[in-house]
């Protein structure tokens, strides 16, 4: 019997020669505890693996077997991290799609949605092939990317949505900014609806925003820093969700960060519209008050709001409608980040912390049942992409995410597979960790 450590499984992992290697052989995962919250299975049997493929019950006949131990971990199906840049082309000196890739691998997750406000940003098709060949050549998570809805980001023209999904972008959304012009996003809605495709949106108002570094509170005036308030986010959202109910098309709220946020959210879905929303680990956990004045790890975009906010979040999360947890993975030189809170771009990476501060947060501290962490990570993002939930039934791609809840560690960038460092977290003592472990085919 071969027993492969987990760190050993992540090396191997890495390299697309191994990855080939797994695909051939009959793989046995021993030692884990399978849980499934789509299907209910909650036990500690082996999960066999073929040709890339869950397995029912017994071994396939004949060929090598390898085994791998989980070392008592839990074995979730693959997570999904609906939001997160990988800088490339243009600033791969923060972070490149292979090294967010494996990121991503090292932090939990078995596949990514790539923004595309790169420079130049993801609106060809070749830019978009692009993007996914070099996800597929990384060995890490699966990358997928998403398209922008505009040509050049610039929210005055639609871009080729068509072309773009042909060559497959998943979603379509211009992060970073909102599309100003109602009209044309309503356009842009129906035509990703026919694609089978949502829309996400960074729901805020260029011109409520202005120049604001931080949240619009006491806080910000306290530091005579100028802030965004909250209407900025609020009345796009509510103008987002009334197109998405004109339309039917599917509308997806990124990072939202406001009390008024999810209630309209919550609204939304109780009349039963085609509409869902994410929220990054950062604005559960923190608000405007924990900033540090002196350290830009503490600005983003959406800012960090106020405490009432927060518990807002919490709610929304823990009741299911806020559907998603999703981390905004936002890589910066720390140069540039030590510019301040004024002059430094927006941003904080998330990929390796993600899973250990809201299983944390949620799970052990609120008491989030276990399956519904898992699920706001799986079949959560799924349904956003139109995509069937993810579960360890038969036949499904053999993408895994293993989970030690009895990991306790402390948060080192040092020690990040990411090439960016810039996270609030350092040093922050968290519980869980995980990795994952893409065994499915190539695709
Ligand atoms: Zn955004």
């Amino acid at each position: 019997m071969v027993e492969l450590h987990l760190a050993k499984v992540d090396v191997e992992g890495s390299n697309p020669f191994a990855r080939s290697i797994f695909f051939m052989d009959a793989i046995q995962i021993i030692n884990g505890r399978l849980l499934c919250p789509v299907t209910g299975l909650d036990t500690r049997d082996a999960l066999w693996v073929y040709e890339g493929c869950i397995q029912g019950g017994s071994p396939p006949p004949g060929g090598p077997v390898r085994t791998l131990d989980a070392g008592g971990r839990y074995i979730f199906p693959g997570f999904i991290d609906l939001h997160v840049h990988l800088r490339e082309p243009g600033l791969e000196e923060a972070e490149t799609v292979a090294s967010g890739a494996r990121a991503a691998l090292a932090g939990g997750f078995t596949a990514v949605v790539a923004m595309p406000n790169t420079t130049p940003p993801l609106d060809t098709p070749e830019r978009v092939a692009a993007c996914r060949a070099a996800g597929r050549a990384a060995g890490g998570a699966r990358v997928w990317p998403s398209a922008c809805l505009t040509r050049g980001r610039a929210g005055q023209e639609a871009a080729d949505l068509a072309g773009l999904a042909a060559a497959g972008a998943v979603a379509f959304t211009d992060d970073g900014a909102t599309v100003p012009d109602t009209e044309l996003l309503r356009a842009l809605l129906v035509a990703a609806r026919k694609l089978g495709r949502p829309v996400m949106d960074h729901a805020q108002d260029p011109r409520a925003e202005k120049n604001g570094v931080v949240h619009a509170g006491p806080w910000a005036a306290r530091h005579g820093l100028p802030g965004i308030p909250r209407e900025a986010e609020v009345d796009i959202i509510a103008r987002d969700l009334d197109l998405a109910a004109a339309t039917g098309g599917w509308m997806h709220i990124q990072h939202i960060t406001t009390a008024g946020g999810v209630e309209r959210l919550r609204a939304a879905r109780a009349q039963g519209l085609s509409v869902s929303g994410e929220v990054t680990p950062h604005h559960l956990l923190l608000c405007d008050e924990d900033c540090d004045p002196d350290d830009a790890n503490f600005k983003m975009n959406p800012p960090l709001r106020e405490a009432s906010d927060r518990s807002a979040l919490q709610a929304g999360i823990l009741e299911g409608v806020i559907s998603c947890l999703a981390t905004d993975h936002a890589p910066h030189l720390a140069a540039t980040k030590a510019r301040g809170l004024r002059a430094a771009p927006f941003g904080v990476v998330g990929l390796e912390t993600a899973v250990g501060l809201t299983y944390s947060l949620l799970v052990r501290d609120r008491g989030l049942a276990l399956g519904e962490w898992v699920a706001r990570w799986t079949s959560g993002p799924a349904a956003v992409l139109g995509r069937p939930a993810p579960t360890l039934a038969p036949g499904q791609p053999a993408d895994l995410t293993l989970f030690d809840p009895d990991a306790h560690w402390t948060v080192n960038p040092d020690e990040f597979i990411s090439k960016a460092r810039n996270t609030p977290f350092a040093g922050r003592l968290l519980q869980g960790r995980a990795q994952g472990l893409c065994l499915g085919e190539l695709t």
